[in-house]
């Protein structure tokens, strides 16, 4: 591969800065199995300002986010309703059938969905069938292409769980993504939710870690769900000083890798041979389906001239805009597109 490499895989290549790095080798530190790191408890009292709830916690990634909130809200057998195409259910090792023992009820064809085509899955459970455990929101969808839940959506389907007593989490890895892009706060989006994490290890660009956040009780249960799973950390707060950094410096910036991907988006899809439906492009992801029918192909040749992006499916790349990348990448990524296609 040529030395210089433009890196659209993901928002998760993201290098921390000189500046977060020295605040980082600064930080007050204790021992987080104890709850004592000060780094850590600044950062979780910081996100959980930041989302509206009573308390957050630090996780090791949003894949464990995930799967403490599934262990936390559901019993063994019990549905959770997911979206189309949900994280949870394509990228998590099978997380939630095989630690917290759940099944999935998908609205298929959904990625972004309404109270009513909620309301009849949830399920009291019966002597034949399992009931609902918990409701799951994607916030932005990654597979659709970075896409924001609409609000007023959220709001109804939040107002049906709550009739229901059935908890409803947010999938918010990208939330400021969707907190950048709608000027909307991150409190008033989780507001109809229970629980929500976000990733402070994707566009924010810190270099590790979740903040999952909900009321006290969910907090102390999680906190041991967590310990359960392997992650207690001791003197994380290294790493937490980080994501704190990114929570001061890095949000409002999200709006450069919304504008970049717009370019790419329109860019792209003015090229022969690629297809990108422009409305769909709301933050930092750029869904193209590839005409010739071999998006694998199109990848591998990229790849052999330093672009790198993924194949998700048979016939659709993805491009994801990140703080790492310049104009001048975006248009060198455009260049090597035009050549390969
Ligand atoms: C990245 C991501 C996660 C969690 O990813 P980790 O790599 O485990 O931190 C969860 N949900 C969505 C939608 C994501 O994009």
């Amino acid at each position: 591969m040529p030395a210089e490499i433009v890196d659209l895989r993901s928002d998760t290549v993201t290098v921390p800065s000189a500046a977060m790095r020295e605040v980082m080798a600064a930080a007050p530190v204790g021992d987080d199995v104890y709850d004592e790191d000060p780094s850590i408890r600044a950062l979780e009292e910081l996100a959980a300002e930041l989302c509206g709830k009573e308390a957050g916690l630090f996780v090791p990634s949003g894949s464990m986010a995930n799967v403490i909130a599934q262990m936390v809200h559901a019993r063994p057998g019990d549905e959770i309703v997911v979206p189309d195409k949900a994280h949870s259910v394509l990228y998590e090792v099978g997380a939630g059938p095989r630690l917290a023992g759940v099944q999935y009820s998908e609205i298929a064809g959904r990625a972004l969905f309404t109270a009513e085509e909620l309301a009849p899955r949830i399920k009291a459970p019966t002597f034949h069938t399992p009931g609902t455990g918990a409701v799951w929101v994607e916030n932005t969808h990654n597979m659709a292409g970075g896409r924001i839940f609409p609000q007023e959506d959220l709001v109804a389907i939040g107002e049906l769980c709550h009739e229901r007593g059935v908890p409803l989490h947010m999938d918010g890895a990208r939330l400021f993504n969707a907190v950048v892009a709608s000027g909307r706060s991150a409190a008033e989006i989780a507001a109809p939710v229970d629980t929500v994490t976000f990733c402070l290890s994707k566009g924010l660009g810190a270099p590790v870690g979740s903040v999952l956040s909900g009321t006290k009780e969910f907090r102390t249960e999680a906190h041991r769900t967590r310990k359960l799973l392997g992650g207690g950390m001791r003197q994380a707060g290294i790493v937490a000083a980080g994501g704190i950094f990114a929570l001061e410096h890095h949000i409002d910036e999200l709006a450069e890798d919304h504008r970049r991907a717009r370019t790419l988006a329109q860019r792209a899809n003015a090229m022969a041979g690629l297809a990108v439906e422009l409305d769909a492009v709301e933050t930092n992801i750029v869904m193209a389906d590839v005409e010739s029918g071999d998006a694998e192909g199109l990848a591998e040749r990229a790849k052999e001239r330093g672009l790198l992006f993924h194949a998700l499916e048979p016939t659709r790349v993805r491009f994801v805009t990140h703080r790492d990348l310049s104009d001048a990448a975006i248009e060198r990524a455009l260049e090597l597109l035009a050549t390969c296609l």
